[in-house]
């Protein structure tokens, strides 16, 4: 039987939570490397409630540094409107302080995964992700126009460098699909524990809506499908409705009937809790949006021959095999690019820009 935790707190005492979050989840650390995996969806204040609180990060960093693990590394990939602006996102929204010196850019380093060819034949996942022994995710209490709720399984969607959430949205087609495919995602490295910022929640038309609630707990599992069913259920959402939900139990990745998830605190529906539509149409059909996703799926990446100064370091950095430098300047074979944009990241003279 899984186990959630829902534990009261505020950001100016979130401690007493994280402190109970691993004595009901212990985890090993000691010599370990430990990734801490915030929800960076994109450059914002704190207080706008789209990333996880910089409160909730320290206040695990500060417990994490207790546990004698050999290496801690903070970090995201952020998405549609983050490429290129790792750091910038970070320190924006207060995480690159929380991070306390740990934060690194995860987005410049990716290594090529086969993938479900259903949707894509490849997909480039970070590095760090990979090279963790212990990944510990900390997702955000949100709504998310096509998934309907965005907490454990969806947070992992950040392991994907650039614009591959985009292609990956895109060769989906539709809502359903593209659930199934966020479970694809996650199931490429199972994070081993969730500790999840609800001091302030997210509803409405998610997952950067300026709907806000006090809810006054964080939450702690060491199944994402528990975590996301408790999560669902204090929305008002049936979880059994949620189409990720079902492909991860088929999957055997966890069980979201409540009666078998046991409660470590007070579980409480919200009331009024508003919720996107079920169907993921808020997204899907939503004109604006999906041309704006398009678009960024046709990016590709081009050197600047003013600053390039022909190194090479984004060709080795190419999960994909895109890059040669027939010449003096880098080309990208865009029938193999999948836009992950890890060159970008990794370049040291900034060279590269996305066209
Ligand atoms: S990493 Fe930057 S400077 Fe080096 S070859 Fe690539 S584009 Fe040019
Ligand atoms: S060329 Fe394409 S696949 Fe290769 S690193 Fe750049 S964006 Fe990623």
């Amino acid at each position: 039987m899984s186990k959630v935790m829902i534990h009261p707190a505020t950001y100016a005492d979130v401690r007493p939570a994280v402190e109970r979050a691993f004595e009901l989840f212990p985890l090993d650390l000691k010599g370990k490397k430990v990734l801490l995996k915030p929800n960076l969806l994109r450059g914002s204040r704190a207080e706008e409630g789209v990333v996880t609180h910089p409160a909730v990060l320290r206040a695990v960093v500060e417990k994490v540094e207790t546990m004698g693990p050999a290496q801690i590394v903070v970090g995201d990939n952020p998405g549609l409107f983050g490429y290129g602006a790792n750091e910038q996102c970070f320190q924006q929204t207060g995480l690159m302080e929380a991070a306390k010196g740990y934060y690194r850019n995860i987005g410049n380093d990716g290594r090529g995964m086969a993938f479900n060819p259903d949707f894509v034949p490849q997909v480039s996942i970070s590095q760090a992700v990979l090279d963790a022994d212990v990944v510990i995710s900390l997702p955000k209490f949100k709504t998310h126009g096509l998934t309907v709720i965005t907490g454990a399984i969806k947070n992992s969607y950040g392991m994907l460098p650039g614009a591959q959430k985009a292609m990956i949205h895109k060769a989906a087609g539709n809502p359903r699909r593209f659930q199934e495919a966020v479970v694809e995602v996650f199931r490429l490295r199972v994070p081993d524990l969730f500790i999840m910022d609800a001091v302030v929640g997210m509803e409405g038309n998610g997952p950067a809506s300026p709907d806000l609630r006090d809810i006054g707990v964080i939450m702690a599992a060491d199944n994402a499908v528990a975590m996301d069913a408790v999560m669902a259920h204090m929305m008002g959402c049936p979880p059994e409705r949620l189409p990720f939900l079902q492909k991860a139990k088929a999957l055997g990745l966890g069980d979201y009937d409540l009666a078998a998830i046991e409660i470590d605190g007070e579980l409480r529906q919200i009331p009024n809790f508003k919720l996107p539509s079920l169907g993921g149409e808020a997204i899907a059909s939503n004109a604006t949006i999906q041309a704006f996703l398009h678009s960024k799926t046709v990016l590709r990446p081009k050197a600047d021959p003013e600053l390039c100064t022909g190194c090479g370091t984004c060709v080795a950095q190419c999960p994909a095999q895109a890059l040669s430098i027939p010449e003096e300047l880098p080309r990208v074979d865009a029938d193999k690019c999948i836009v992950c944009f890890c060159c970008q990241e990794i370049c040291p003279e900034k060279a590269i820009t996305l066209q």
